[in-house]
């Protein structure tokens, strides 16, 4: 006898297409001159990120800081954690304005902050936001004048802050007093659930006393970052129907290479997918003599292919196997992706929409065909055996056939005529 609850077919359950929309939060502005970045709100997910050059070194973190503006970083936050480094911040806003590098600057404080601010006026106005550690703020009866002199601060130059609570310097204070009131339950919660609970608290009390102190509310940005997946996707979760602030995501340590880039991904996507998440940061170890940049790449991709903004042309191509033994395929798909992502700075300005462009290159008949016909401009290359022609599609519609040895130069001649076509030229 069949059970109509395990049949498969009967009243499937309608699942959602697409991720839930934007948890609704209050929206916050960074800005550095004419560079208006709203956080929050209405506004798409942002990518920001941090430099890792010595602060005090002006030239060098001007450098990095225009680097990662021009990889597509909205905003850079860099380390003030010195009177050298709070001297050098106008001089590096200077040299970034010479550049016409207009990205707003964020200043990481911890411990001293407050003292910083204040000896540094100069500094204070050149950064367009402040992250604030509550856990580094300073301890016992220092905290709350310090944590004040900073909110001051910022209400003095108007600017927004980030309260970034980060498990790893956690308010110690706060946490042992949730554990003993923990302790005293009738079934206490857990190590991880009580960490949770510790990390949200800071979050919010500390964001209740900026208010308190004269912050605009509509001017707070709060992050909890944790180091493990599952641990970020329940702070975020529980943070984000506790408050309606706009909440910057990232894994802290998130570590380097594949893991790093896996982790954030697995992380964000599900609290992205779930509508949480206002700006994104991944925090990427980079291999020695990578470029920082690499942590924008991923963060873009991450909004990219889960359909949230574009930011640069996609390449789809298929994996490859047996039928494709030698590398013209991969090396064109590395080419194009790479030409395309070189042009974005170009193109941005001259040929708006652009970014929303698909490339297909694909290795043989079995989906070539198929796959190229779904994006605006695909090529098959002939797999082992085939013949040797590279049919080129636009548009879903066969156009031209490439063969011999410049089959990169002409398809990428082929992209640039589409991009001109299709994208009104400013
Ligand atoms: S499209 Fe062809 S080459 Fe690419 S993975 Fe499929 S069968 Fe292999």
């Amino acid at each position: 006898m069949s059970n109509s609850s395990n049949n498969p077919s009967s009243n499937p359950p309608k699942l959602p297409l697409g991720p839930e929309p934007k948890r609704s939060t209050r929206q916050a502005t960074v800005a550095w001159k004419t560079n208006i970045i709203t956080i929050g709100g209405d506004a798409p997910v942002r990518v920001q990120s941090m430099t890792n050059t010595d602060t005090a070194d002006a030239i060098a973190t001007a450098i990095q800081v225009k680097e990662l503006a021009r990889a597509g970083s909205e905003m850079v936050r860099i380390t003030v954690d010195t009177p050298a480094a709070a001297a050098a911040v106008p001089y590096i806003r200077e040299q970034l304005d010479k550049m016409d590098v207009l990205v707003p600057l964020i200043g990481d404080f911890h411990y001293n902050g407050h003292t910083l601010l204040k000896d540094y006026p100069e500094c204070a106005k050149a950064l367009s936001k402040y992250r604030i550690n509550p856990g580094n703020v300073g301890k016992g009866a220092k905290r709350d004048p310090q944590f004040a002199q900073m909110i001051e601060a910022a209400c003095q130059y108007d600017k927004p802050i980030r309260i970034g609570v980060n498990w790893g310097s956690l308010d110690q204070d706060l946490l042992a007093s949730i554990m003993d009131a923990n302790a005293a339950l009738p079934v206490p919660k857990t190590a991880q659930e009580v960490m949770i609970e510790a990390l949200i608290q800071s979050a919010l009390q500390s964001a209740e006393k900026a208010v308190e102190f004269g912050m605009n509310p509509n001017q707070i940005i709060l992050s909890c970052k944790v180091s493990k997946v599952q641990d970020l996707v329940a702070v975020y979760r529980d943070l984000s129907h506790r408050s309606d602030y706009p909440l910057h995501l990232g894994l802290t340590e998130a570590g380097m290479g594949s893991k790093g880039i896996v982790s954030s991904t697995a992380a964000m996507g599900i609290l992205l997918q779930e509508g949480i998440g206002d700006t994104i940061r991944v925090s990427l170890t980079p291999d020695p003599g990578a470029p920082r940049e690499n942590e924008i790449i991923v963060a873009q991709e991450i909004l990219q292919t889960m359909g949230l903004r574009n930011f640069t042309p996609m390449v789809i191509a298929c994996p490859g196997c047996g039928r494709t033994t030698s590398t013209t395929f991969q090396e064109l798909a590395a080419n194009i992706q790479s030409y395309l992502r070189q042009q974005m700075p170009i193109w941005k300005k001259t040929h708006p929409g652009v970014e929303a462009m698909n490339v297909a290159v694909m290795g043989c008949i079995v989906n070539g065909p198929g796959e190229s016909k779904h994006a605006n401009i695909g090529i098959s290359l002939p797999g082992t055996g085939e013949t040797p022609a590279a049919p080129v599609f636009v548009d879903g519609v066969k156009v031209k056939t490439l063969r011999g040895d410049n089959i990169a130069q002409e398809f990428q001649v082929i992209v640039d005529e589409y991009v001109n076509q299709h994208y009104a030229p400013k």
